[in-house]
């Protein structure tokens, strides 16, 4: 009889945010009039740069006429793209990173998903508690996680690190060694951020034990403090021990346009195997590339106006994201995040869980956000607004809230 991957099965429930989804859909079914405002997935929502559309209009052209039309491209990425990213995003910052070190991508949720495939399922796993549902749900659908308990929220493989108001939101080092460790900073869901020298202590733990970092660099573009750095690279002999996801989503708006990359450096070698060849490998044989239209595009981010133009939508939700933390702070509300994310991360009132609070959110304030506990089990008791609405609804949904929660 053929057999399935039984570790599918192992999986509770749907995936966050389609479960959320469905509950708005039928709050907005029983409700027709309502004037649901969402700052709960993490989508943008101002249009690509202008840079960027002129870049894809030029693509465009180019593949309509026989002499510029492109077929399949290297699966790694256009050497124009890459050149462009090791400048601009690595050597700009004193980091030496090389072409050939950068794979483009459609996503960091592939990436981040896929970069499984070429560890062995004996591995054992780290990840922050709570953290970006991708990471955990990958590693159990590989067979890496071991059972999830319903009891505890969490897979018995797993080692959690638990991220706490008394830390600042951020992990320990594991008591238990993990082979593999899941960072993201800033921080997915709770917007907090690494500085130089707690990063500097996680490499030194990775290079000391053996392990491998795996660094969700998505945020970057919204550090704004100087202590903070943008790439694990930043940090001695990280290129022996980390591998770095990064994205073109939420700097430039490519949540649906989709483009990322991915750095494996030279440096990093695990048992005498390049790391990079056997990701090349896997690159090779099941991808065929970001389409040729949308690297022109995401090589125009590099550009004076690109720059200039995702700078802006960078300021923008940073700007949401400063008055909602400011505004419900002052409301009395125990909020962290914001500074160098586009996260909010709100303790939730009168000791709800996140899950009655959402219900709470939705049906009196009419808003949307998403429950911490969905993020793993430390997230019980907090909430996620994001800094993606608009302006408008950014403003408003903060009065309903204060409406509603602050009689
Ligand atoms: N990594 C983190 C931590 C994220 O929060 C997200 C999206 O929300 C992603 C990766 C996905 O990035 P991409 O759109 O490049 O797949």
């Amino acid at each position: 009889m053929v057999k399935i991957n039984e570790n599918y099965l192992k999986l509770p429930g749907s995936y966050l945010f389609s479960a959320i989804a469905r509950k708005v859909k039928e709050y907005k079914d029983a409700n027709p009039g309502a004037n649901v405002i969402s700052l709960g997935i993490g989508d943008v929502t101002l249009p690509l740069p202008a840079a960027v559309i002129s870049a894809m209009h030029k693509a465009v052209d180019e593949m309509a006429a026989k002499e510029t039309f492109r077929g399949y491209g290297p699966e790694q990425g256009y050497d124009f793209l890459r050149n462009a990213i090791a400048e601009n995003d690595y050597k700009a910052r004193g980091v030496d990173i090389s072409p050939d070190e950068i794979f483009v991508s459609d996503g960091a949720k592939s990436d981040s998903g896929n970069i499984g495939d070429i560890f062995s399922t004996d591995n054992v796993v780290a990840v922050c508690d709570p953290v970006y549902p991708v990471y955990v749900d990958t590693n159990a659908m590989a067979g890496r996680a071991g059972d999830y308990d319903e009891k505890t929220g969490m897979w018995t493989n797993i080692v959690y690190m638990p991220c706490l108001e008394e830390n600042g939101f951020l992990p320990k080092l594991p008591e238990r060694r993990p082979d593999i460790i899941y960072l993201c900073f800033p921080n997915n869901p709770s917007g907090a951020a690494a500085t130089k020298a707690e990063l500097k202590k996680w490499v030194g733990y990775a290079l000391e034990n053996g392990s491998v970092i795996f660094f969700d660099a998505a945020y970057e573009a919204y550090i704004t403090e100087d202590d903070v750095p943008h790439s694990i690279f930043e940090i001695e002999d990280a290129k022996r021990c980390a591998i770095e996801f990064r994205s073109f989503s939420k700097n430039a708006g490519f949540t649906g346009t989709r483009c990322a990359f991915t750095v494996i450096p030279d440096e990093l070698k695990l048992g005498g195997a390049s790391v990079k060849s056997l990701w090349n490998r896997r690159h090779t044989t099941k991808f065929n590339g970001v389409p040729y239209i949308v690297q022109r595009g995401a090589e125009a981010v590099y550009t004076p106006e690109g720059r200039e133009q995702t700078k802006a939508l960078v300021a923008y939700y940073q700007n949401n994201a400063r008055l909602i933390k400011n505004e419900l702070a002052a409301a009395g509300f125990s909020v962290s995040g914001g500074v160098n994310s586009p996260y909010v991360w709100l303790k939730t009132p009168d000791g709800m869980t996140s899950w009655e609070f959402f219900d709470e959110l939705l049906t009196k304030a009419n808003v949307v956000g998403t429950p911490g506990s969905g993020f793993g089990p430390s997230g019980e008791g907090y909430f996620r607004l994001t800094g993606f609405g608009s302006a408008e609804n950014t403003r408003e949904a903060i009065e309903r809230i204060k409406a509603v929660f602050c009689k």
